[in-house]
């Protein structure tokens, strides 16, 4: 069969449609811009994405969730790959960016203007309107919610319903699959069909393979076309950037795109995550976790850098966690509607790397420090606490070389002691950064703070790679807010030239 050849032009080409991708096209279609997106992964409606999770990951998961960092004790970096990045499979929790995280990039980093405090406050305030961001009823906590705003109350915690940008949830606890019914204001359902309708285009199917540069100046990219089932390549494509070339493709595929096109330097550097370790608690009256937000509570401990969440998950998913085999792993699963689970996210002060490997392949190096493994250990003893408080029967604290079952609180003390290894967790990281960082000192950073590259004029980076920290809380929000903000300007810049 012949192969396409697909040939185009913009005056902004935006690789990537994720919070940061889809958040430029809004501002700058609507700011009068020609703008295309180009999306590797499908464009697919709510009714047409699987409600399965094992389909839902093989459709809009890279890789199926398989993605891991590199090393002998590898983990999953889950990153969603369909219209939407990974905002099509998040749990829409909302977070604005934390006072002193942007205090620290303005005096480390040089990035006053881009965090300016009035700025962003309008932004947030904006986005938050744009997609109905609001604090999560009671009605939708559902059992999984309820009992850990049970052991909050009894234990003297700081729990909270969490924020989160959906319009009437309706608690199917179903996030990951997409929402069926786009109640989840993600931006396969908010920002990408306004940019559409007003005159934005969209190639999903389209991996871009490397941005073209002449005279030290972006002036389009070229990729290929992929085929809607097998995702082998069918075709080529070529579009040229009248304007300038924005890369959103996330923290793995940004700086890898990057390093492809000819940069170096500090692009893939500065690895950062939120790892996580989850505990499942066992009560004897159903708790129901099929019903409610699928995350829907949380508890902020920002001193220690760690956020501890309610997080409901499919059966399927579920029944792995359950300790045991044979007639007991059974017993326990002829009771899947006992569960609760919760989880914690540590703001790990380790750094990684990012590069592109042999054969098309990447590479991402990233070890714990101790010190991030001991604030681990602490966070999953106090969700087995929190467990037993609630009134669970037996907890799993899922971690290696310890007890699979704890039956007591006193047994909570067989995870308090001792030092951890990374390997002991079954960690997983959803929040990324770094990798094509923001400073105004292109010793420090490989983007400057209107997040045009250093090195390449008209080669713009929007996503959570251009965050020189992490921040300690969910990052949609912030991630969204500062491209809005970049956005902004870059086309107040580009009309004004046009002017
Ligand atoms: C399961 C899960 C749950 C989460 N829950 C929350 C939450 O509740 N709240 C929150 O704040 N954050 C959450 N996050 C994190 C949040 O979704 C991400 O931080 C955010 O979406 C990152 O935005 P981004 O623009 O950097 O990248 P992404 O949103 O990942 O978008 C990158 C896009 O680029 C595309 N792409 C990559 N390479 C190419 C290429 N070569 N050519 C073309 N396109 C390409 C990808 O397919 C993808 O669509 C969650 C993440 C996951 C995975
Ligand atoms: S819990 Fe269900 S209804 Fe609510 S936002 Fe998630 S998928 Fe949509």
């Amino acid at each position: 069969m012949a192969r396409e050849h697909l040939v185009d032009e913009a005056d902004y080409v935006i690789i990537g449609t994720g919070a940061g991708g889809a958040t430029a096209a809004r501002v700058l279609t609507e700011a009068g811009l020609e703008v295309l997106m180009l999306e590797e992964g499908p464009h697919l409606a709510a009714k047409d994405r699987p409600r399965e999770l094992v389909d839902a990951m093989a459709t809009s998961f890279r890789d199926f969730g398989t993605f891991t960092t590199a090393g002998t004790r590898p983990f999953p970096l889950l990153q969603g790959r369909m219209v939407g990045g990974s905002t099509a499979i998040n749990s829409g929790i909302i977070w604005r960016m934390p006072e002193d995280v942007r205090l620290d990039w303005t005096k480390r980093f040089g990035l006053g203007e881009l965090v300016e405090e009035k700025a962003l406050d309008r932004i947030f305030t904006q986005i938050e309107e744009e997609l109905s961001v609001s604090d999560t009823p009671a009605e939708i906590y559902g059992g999984n919610v309820e009992k850990m705003a049970e052991a909050c109350k009894i234990m003297g915690l700081p729990g909270k319903p969490m924020r989160r940008n959906m319009k009437g949830c309706e608690g199917s606890a179903e996030c990951l699959q997409g929402c069926a019914k786009e109640r989840r204001q993600s931006m396969d359902v908010s920002y990408i069909p306004r940019s559409l309708a007003k005159g934005g285009r969209l190639h999903a199917l389209a991996r871009v393979d490397e941005v073209l540069i002449e005279g030290g100046r972006a002036v389009g990219v070229r990729g290929s076309l992929l085929h809607r089932d097998t995702r082998k390549v069918r075709g080529t494509f070529h579009v040229r950037a009248r304007r300038g070339v924005i890369v959103s493709a996330g923290v793995i595929h940004t700086p890898v795109i990057l390093r492809r096109s000819g940069l170096a330097g500090l692009v893939g550097d500065r690895f950062q995550a939120h790892p996580g370790t989850a505990v499942v608690g066992r009560f004897g009256e159903p708790v129901g976790m099929g019903f409610g937000a699928t995350q829907g509570y949380e508890v902020p401990m920002r001193d220690k850098g760690l956020k501890l969440e309610s997080l409901s998950l499919p059966p399927e998913m579920l029944a792995t966690r359950l300790p045991g085999a044979g007639v007991e792993w059974q017993e326990r699963l002829a009771e899947m509607d006992h569960y609760a689970q919760w989880c914690a996210i540590v703001r790990m002060k380790a750094h990684g790397k990012v590069r592109p490997s042999f054969g098309g392949g990447i590479s991402v190096k990233f070890v714990p420090l101790q010190d991030d493994l001991d604030r681990a250990q602490y966070a999953a003893a106090l969700l087995c606490k929190m467990m037993f408080a609630a009134g669970a029967t037996e907890v799993y604290p899922g971690i290696s070389g310890r007890p699979e079952v704890l039956n007591s609180v006193d047994e909570v003390k067989l995870i308090e002691e001792g030092k951890m290894r990374q390997g002991d967790f079954h960690f997983m990281a959803s929040h990324l950064f770094g990798t094509a960082c923001a400073s105004s000192d292109p010793k420090t950073g490989a983007v400057d703070a209107n997040l045009e590259s250093h090195d390449v004029r008209g080669l713009y980076v929007m996503d959570a790679s251009v965050f020189p920290t992490n921040l300690g809380v969910n990052p949609q929000h912030s991630i969204m807010a500062v491209v809005f903000h970049a956005s902004e300007k870059l086309a107040n810049a580009a009309n004004s030239v046009a002017a």
